[in-house]
């Protein structure tokens, strides 16, 4: 069996990955706060992590649990359905759709539970018992807190000393904790805001409980691996931490996956900048497949500039990619496998060096340039069945990585966005490819010349192939 290494955060450390159970691999995400679109910051760990889900079901044969929840209780929550004059569950819906279609377009594929916040408070109540009970956590003024000096082993995850955490300024000081860094599981509502019933009174749970409770259910007290951004590490993934350690005595993962941030031209995304691009909006600009490239090709850890040039080259990339597909004869070209389950098995039988390098800690970028090295010999045999023999590797090669899964013709002719500023809409690009085929047959081969020249005029280059005459959009450079 191939073996699978990891960085993790908790150790600073590349190690082996050994499940608790390899019968049931169990991996949480912290999903998103459904309060508005998330941008793409927030869609790389989604991406990021569906290729570990991925290499986790091709090792242990699909027996892995992966938990990814939504967070449907937050201030901001409740701000922006006021700002905008909604109801929270209308807001918290119609954003968890538009979440739901974009991981469809990005080709994230579904994971096992996907848990509500708001469907678990009984979960979060209980948790807070058992805090309570173990001298973890304790009340006042309708708050219940967090006692971090109860775990003297708190900051074992970020590395950082209490006293670091409270010259921090993200410590937030209030008369009634018994010290500034203990943190909120649970707070009074104020009026109009969502409220549960208590026996410490009406009011919502803190953040990090949201996760450690929804964790518990799904994947018991300790499971095997818990990722997130980097940005998340301290205090929220701290936090989660600290209180399943408090309740159940345990770490509560053995492996801590966190990306590595994104920037936009060297810039953090900010309001103030006015440079956040939600996903939604680039989404509805380029094919979602574009935008998983550009995820994949920076490691996971590393800083990830985010370009329009680097967004071009993804364009540039996966044309040439599937290129190299559309050179196989047509009965392959459109052998496009819906059975994702029985790729992955296939692709654990046989060697595969784009599997290899994703379970050296998830190396993305090695792993696309051994597809392009297979594009590059499809691009240099002449000889046919050699050509269908690499398009077939290439789509298996490819379908870890969740890319090159569509049919060439879709990929080469269905850009919505870009045709929109092109002057040529479908319909009449398709007539003119309609014209140029009956002049043609009317062996009018300078007319059909005309319309070849006509159509490259508003860069689409057309080509005949055995399933008929397909057209590309040549992208600018
Ligand atoms: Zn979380």
């Amino acid at each position: 069996m191939k073996k699978l290494k990891l960085y993790n955060s908790l150790s600073n450390a590349l190690e082996d990955f050994i499940p608790i159970d390899p019968q049931n691999v169990r991996m949480y995400s912290c999903g998103p706060t459904v309060y508005a679109s998330p941008h793409i910051g927030n869609a790389r760990p989604l991406v990021v992590f569906d290729i570990l889900y991925r290499v986790l079901n091709c090792l242990y044969d699909n027996r892995v649990t992966y938990v990814r929840n939504i967070t449907d209780v937050d201030d901001k929550i409740n701000a922006r359905a006021k700002s905008e004059n909604i109801s929270i569950g209308a807001l918290t819906s119609a954003v968890t759709a538009e979440f739901h279609k974009n991981l469809k377009l990005l080709n994230v594929l579904p994971v096992s539970h996907e848990p509500r916040a708001t469907d678990h408070i009984d979960e979060m109540l209980s948790l807070l018992e058992k805090l309570m009970a173990n001298g973890f956590a304790y009340e006042a003024e309708g708050h219940v807190l967090f006692r971090v000096k109860k775990m003297p082993q708190y900051g074992m995850l970020s590395k950082r000393s209490v006293d670091d955490m409270i010259a921090g300024s993200r410590v937030e000081v209030a008369a009634y904790k018994e010290d500034p860094m203990d943190f909120v599981l649970w707070k009074p509502s104020e009026e109009g805001d969502p409220a549960w019933n208590s026996k410490y009174g009406l009011g919502r749970p803190g953040w990090h409980i949201e996760c450690s409770a929804m964790s518990h259910k799904y994947l018991g007290e300790q499971f095997d691996i818990h990722t997130g951004g980097q940005d998340l590490m301290f205090p929220h993934h701290e936090n989660e931490l600290a209180q399943n350690f408090g309740a159940f005595g345990c770490i509560m993962a053995n492996y801590w996956l966190h990306n590595g941030m994104l920037l936009v031209n060297n810039q953090k995304m900010s309001k103030s900048l006015g440079n956040i691009i939600s996903m939604d909006d680039i989404l509805k600009k380029y094919d979602g497949e574009v935008i998983r490239y550009v995820l994949l090709s920076s490691h996971y850890q590393k800083i990830l500039n985010w370009t329009d040039q680097s967004v071009n080259q993804a364009l540039q990339a996966l044309d040439r990619l599937y290129g190299a597909l559309n050179m196989a004869n047509s009965a392959n070209v459109t052998d496009v496998t819906n059975d994702v389950n029985a790729g992955r098995r296939s692709l654990f039988m046989t060697d595969s060096p784009v599997l290899d390098a994703l379970c050296a800690n998830l190396n993305t970028p090695l792993a696309l340039k051994h597809l392009h090295d297979l594009a590059d010999r499809i691009y240099k045999s002449s000889d046919a069945t050699e050509i269908d023999q690499l398009n077939g590797l290439l789509r298996r090669e490819a379908e870890i990585l969740g890319l090159l899964q569509k049919n060439c013709r879709d990929w080469f002719q269905h850009n919505p966005a870009e045709l929109n500023e092109n002057e040529l809409d479908e319909n009449e690009i398709n007539r003119l490819i309609s014209l140029r085929e009956k002049a043609k047959s009317e062996k009018n081969f300078q007319q059909a010349d005309e319309i070849r020249a006509k159509l490259l005029d508003h860069n689409i280059k057309i080509e005949d192939t055995k399933d008929g005459t397909i057209w590309k959009l040549l992208r600018s450079k």
